[in-house]
């Protein structure tokens, strides 16, 4: 196994550098008071608790290049943050206080809309949903949605290469990026802010960035690809009898109402029943418990209500197959809402239910039901009581699989299995020819696991990227690589 690329420096950020960066940026751009910084060192699941002297927050490109300079010549490394929402500790600074937090907050503008181009710039720091406002304002649509999406920002979407509820149809934020700004590593920035669909000059160099969790450059804006808004949506939720059902119930659906399928998502009974107990208002959607769950949105551009039909006589006759055993179909915005509020409150839930240990991973959509059948027999031989805990985005073949502790177990004892609950888990999904990180990355979280299943060659071509880019290793050191 290769080793990792290592971390610079583990001493104090020195305080010439500090008082430098604070000519820049000024007062306002300078959070150092312990009590401020604290919630910028803390991660979402409060899994990562790191330390800094200083979080920096630019207003502008011009800004982050300067900071990004002072850094580099004094080898201060920088972690950035965008809405710290992500879970693999990606934007969480070490316990060391040998680095700085780089904030994207303040950088919110909407630089332009071009609705001819069907295209939209932004800061990195624009607040997803805010976009997402944007692009409804104009009749236009930004696809990416996610569970965060009131709290994380676009340059944490692109740096993570988000997925979320409709990748189905519209594909990750790699997908919905014609072009981006970066400060690179030695201050100097590269704008590529493109608005192009089609540009063959040699390498794509923006995709670099996108998904590299910021360990070769700082986003500090993207140019947005907008699509047209849907006319007519349905949302369904069905109760199915078990995994290898959803999945062929995925494929009747395409058949029938073809690109319309927008979402579809995988539900196990307990995720309802931990909503019910720890969330407010999550509303149990049908009168009777199953086992397994879907939740379908189809969306399409005719005039309203004209894709219902369609949507009953494709649960309809999915029943008559035995692929659906009860469901029931919104009958407005306000109940869709509803039923996708249980589905995104699991993981918060979860943050309630006593030990659980996170998996974020995806087959090929046709292995999930092998999958969640392979790893539950295994984890339940070796933990007897073990409860897998089983969601996700079926349609792009991402399963998150959080099993909880068996219910004599304490916490601390089940958290000490992490690493055989992983190997188990993670074996079974390169066996089927998975990958160990589907859309949350790898930050600090897996990025000594991807070195035992991602080859060699991958793993070597990764740290000649990350060594040409980001020399001196400032950039998120200890992350990914
Ligand atoms: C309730 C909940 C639901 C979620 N659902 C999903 C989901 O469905 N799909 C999904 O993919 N993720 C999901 N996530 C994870 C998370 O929201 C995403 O990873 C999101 O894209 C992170 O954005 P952020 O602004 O919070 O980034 P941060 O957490 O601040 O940072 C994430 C990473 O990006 C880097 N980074 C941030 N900004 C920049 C920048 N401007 N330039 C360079 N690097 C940068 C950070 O250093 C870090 O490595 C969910 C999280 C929560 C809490």
């Amino acid at each position: 196994m290769n080793a990792p690329v290592e971390r610079p420096r583990r001493s104090a950020v020195p305080a010439d550098v500090l008082a430098r960066i604070r000519q820049v940026v000024g007062d306002k751009g300078c959070i150092d008071s312990p009590a401020e910084i604290e919630p910028f060192c803390i991660a979402w699941r409060d899994n990562w608790h790191g330390s800094v002297p200083l979080v920096v927050r630019p207003s502008s490109t011009a800004e982050v290049a300067e900071v990004v300079r002072i850094c580099a010549e004094a080898g201060v490394p920088i972690v950035p943050q965008g809405g710290n929402t992500g879970v693999t500790g990606g934007s969480q600074p070490h316990e060391d206080g040998s680095e700085i937090i780089l904030s994207t907050g303040r950088m919110n503008k909407v630089r332009e809309i071009d609705l001819l181009n069907e295209t939209m710039t932004v800061e990195a720091g624009c607040v997803l949903a805010e976009i997402q406002n944007q692009a409804d304002a104009v009749d236009r649509l930004f696809p990416l949605s996610l569970g965060a999406e009131g709290s994380c920002q676009i340059g944490g979407n692109l740096s993570t290469n988000a997925g979320g509820v409709q990748v189905l149809r519209y594909g990750n934020t790699r997908n919905l990026v014609l072009g981006v700004e970066v400060v690179l590593a030695d201050g100097s920035v590269w704008n590529g802010l493109r608005g192009l669909r089609k540009d063959n000059t040699g390498y794509d160099l923006k995709q670099l960035f996108i998904g590299s969790e910021g360990t070769l450059g700082i986003v500090t804006a993207a140019v947005l690809r907008l699509l047209p808004k849907p006319s007519d949506t349905v949302t369904a939720f069905a109760a199915v009898p078990d995994p290898q059902a959803a999945v062929k119930l995925l494929a009747r659906a395409r058949s029938a109402v073809g690109e319309q399928v927008t979402s579809f998502e995988l539900i196990e009974r307990i995720c309802i029943d931990l909503d019910l107990a720890h969330i407010p208002d999550v509303v149990d959607p049908l009168g009777a418990t199953y086992e397994w769950y879907v939740l379908a949105e189809i969306a399409g551009q005719g005039a309203p209500g004209t894709l219902r039909e369609p949507v009953e006589d494709w649960l309809g006759a999915a029943a008559e197959e035995g692929l659906v055993l009860d469901a029931t179909i919104a009958a407005s915005a306000g109940q869709a809402a509803q039923l996708w509020k249980v589905r995104e409150s699991v993981s918060e839930a979860q943050l309630h239910c006593g030990a659980s240990i996170k998996h974020d991973v995806s087959v090929p959509v046709s292995r999930i039901p092998e999958f969640i059948a392979t790893v539950n027999a295994a984890l339940a031989a070796r933990y007897p009581g073990i409860k897998g805990v089983t969601f996700g985005h079926i349609g792009d073949g991402n399963i998150h699989f959080n099993p909880v502790r068996p219910d004599d177990w304490a916490d601390a004892d089940f958290y000490g299995e992490r690493e055989n609950v992983n190997r188990v888990v993670h074996d079974i999904v390169a066996e089927i020819g998975g990958s160990i990180s589907a859309e949350h990355g790898l930050g600090r979280l897996r990025r000594d696991e991807a070195r035992l299943y991602k080859p060699k060659i991958e793993m070597d071509l990764m740290a000649r990227i990350k060594r040409a880019l980001d020399p001196d290793n400032i950039l998120n050191p200890g992350k990914v690589i």
